[in-house]
C-alpha cells in the first residue's frame, strides 16, 4: 500500500458517466490534414473522451521519424477548438511540458521509455510543481511495479493529484503474440498498492497488431480497468509510425460497440494470483514450444547426417530405449503414463516425418 498517494477520482475531473474512459487518436501527429481528418471521424464516436497525438516520438534509432514537434501543437489546438475534445500529448522532458502548456494541451502523458528513468520523471515533476494539469503515466518498459509507482509518487509529491496510470505491456524476451506482454498481474499489483489510482489500458501497444485489440480491450474491462487508450488514424496503412497497430475510427467504433461492460466487482487478490499463474503458464508454454522447435532442429541435423551416411531413419532399438527413459523420468515427476506415451509417440512421429522429408528432398 502506498499511503503517500493522493488521487482525485476520475469522475471528479472527467465526465464519462460511469463508463470507461476512452482515449484515441494517432500514434503520431503527421500533418494538419491527418490530425483533423482523424479527429472529425472520431467525433462521431460518442464513447470517446480524449484525443491523443504523439508530437515527439521516442525512436530506437536516430533518423527515424521523431515527430513533427511544436507545429503539431498548433494542429492539435485546431482539433480541440473544432471538436471540443480534450487533448493529450506525450512529454519526455521540461521543454515538451513547456510547449504543451503554451498550446493549451489538456492532459500530458509520460511514455514507457521515460518512466524507466527516475531523473527524467523527477525533472518533469519539478517543472510541474504548482501547475494544475492532469498527467498519465505509462508503465516502464520493464516489468517493475515499484518504478511505475515511484513515478506516480514523484508527480503526486509535486502536487499533481489528477493522475492516471496507463498499462501498455512490458518488454518480454520470449516470443509472444504480443508486442508487449500484458502481464496483467503487474497493473493489478499497482492497483493493490494505490487503490484510488485509475488505470487505463493501451491495447495498441500491448498488441502491436489490429487483430488482438478487441480481446485485450475486453480483458481490460473484465479486470475492472478504468478505460482504454487505442491508437487510430484515418488511413492506418499509411501511418508513419505504428502502422500495424493503428485502426480506423470506424473499426474503433466497432470494437467499442462489441465491448461488454460487466458490473461484477471481483476480488483483487484472487485476480492477482490468477493472472500471476496465467503469466507463468504462458511463459512455460513459450518455453515448451521453443524446446520442441529446438528438438526438431536437431532431429533435422540427424536426418541430414543419416542421409549422408546412408543410415535408415527408423532405429527401433534406440526408440524403445528413449521411451523407457522418458517414461521413467516423467512418471517420477508425476506425469500420467498414458499421457506421456501419447505425447512421446506424437513427437516421435513428427521427428520421423521430418527425416523422411529430408530423405525425399534428395531422391
Ligand atoms: C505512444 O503512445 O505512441 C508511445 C510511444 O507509447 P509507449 O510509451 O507506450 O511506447
Ligand atoms: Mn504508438
Amino acid at each position: 500500500m502506498s499511503p503517500k498517494i493522493k488521487i482525485l477520482p476520475l469522475s471528479e475531473w472527467i465526465g464519462t458517466g460511469g463508463k470507461p474512459l476512452v482515449i484515441s487518436g494517432p500514434c503520431s501527429a503527421e500533418s494538419e490534414d491527418q490530425l483533423l481528418k482523424t479527429a472529425r471521424q472520431l467525433k462521431k464516436i460518442k464513447q470517446l473522451n480524449v484525443f491523443r497525438a504523439g508530437i515527439w516520438k521516442p525512436r530506437t534509432r536516430p533518423g527515424d521519424f521523431e515527430g513533427v514537434g511544436e507545429i503539431g501543437l498548433t494542429w492539435l489546438k485546431k482539433v480541440k477548438d473544432e471538436t471540443g475534445f480534450l487533448t493529450a500529448v506525450e512529454v519526455a522532458d521540461q521543454s515538451h511540458v513547456e510547449l504543451a502548456l503554451k498550446y493549451d494541451v489538456d492532459i500530458l502523458w509520460i511514455g514507457a521509455r521515460t518512466v524507466v528513468n527516475p531523473f527524467s520523471v523527477q525533472s518533469i515533476a519539478e517543472y510541474l510543481q504548482g501547475v494544475d494539469i492532469p498527467i498519465m503515466v505509462k508503465n516502464p518498459v520493464n516489468p517493475d511495479v515499484k518504478l511505475w509507482l515511484g513515478a506516480i509518487e514523484r508527480l503526486n509529491a509535486a502536487g499533481i493529484n489528477r493522475v492516471i496510470a496507463i498499462h501498455r505491456g512490458f518488454h518480454y524476451f520470449e516470443k509472444s503474440p504480443f508486442r508487449n506482454a500484458p502481464m496483467w498481474e503487474i497493473p493489478i499489483e499497482l492497483k493493490r498498492n494505490a487503490p484510488d489510482l485509475p488505470i487505463i489500458v493501451d491495447p495498441s501497444h500491448i498488441c502491436g497488431s489490429r487483430g488482438l485489440i478487441q480481446s485485450i480491450s475486453q480483458k481490460a474491462l473484465d479486470l475492472e480497468m478504468d478505460g482504454l487508450m487505442i491508437e487510430s488514424h484515418f488511413d492506418p496503412d499509411n501511418a508513419v509510425t505504428d502502422s500495424a497497430q493503428q485502426i480506423t475510427p470506424k473499426f474503433l467504433q466497432e470494437i467499442l460497440d462489441k465491448l461488454v461492460i460487466r458490473h461484477k466487482k471481483g476480488d483483487i487478490d484472487f485476480q492477482h494470483k490468477l493472472e500471476e499463474l496465467r503469466t507463468e503458464v504462458d511463459k512455460l508454454d513459450g518455453e515448451l514450444i521453443q524446446i520442441l522447435a529446438k528438438r526438431m532442429e536437431i532431429i533435422d541435423e540427424i536426418g541430414e547426417y543419416k542421409r549422408e551416411n546412408d543410415i535408415t531413419i527408423l532405429q527401433m532399438k534406440r526408440w524403445a530405449g528413449i521411451i523407457q527413459d522418458r517414461l521413467s523420468i516423467g512418471t517420477h515427476l508425476g506425469l500420467d503414463n498414458i499421457f506421456l506415451k501419447k505425447l512421446l509417440n506424437l513427437i516421435h512421429k513428427e521427428s520421423i516425418q521430418r527425416q523422411e522429408d529430408i530423405f525425399k528432398k534428395d531422391s
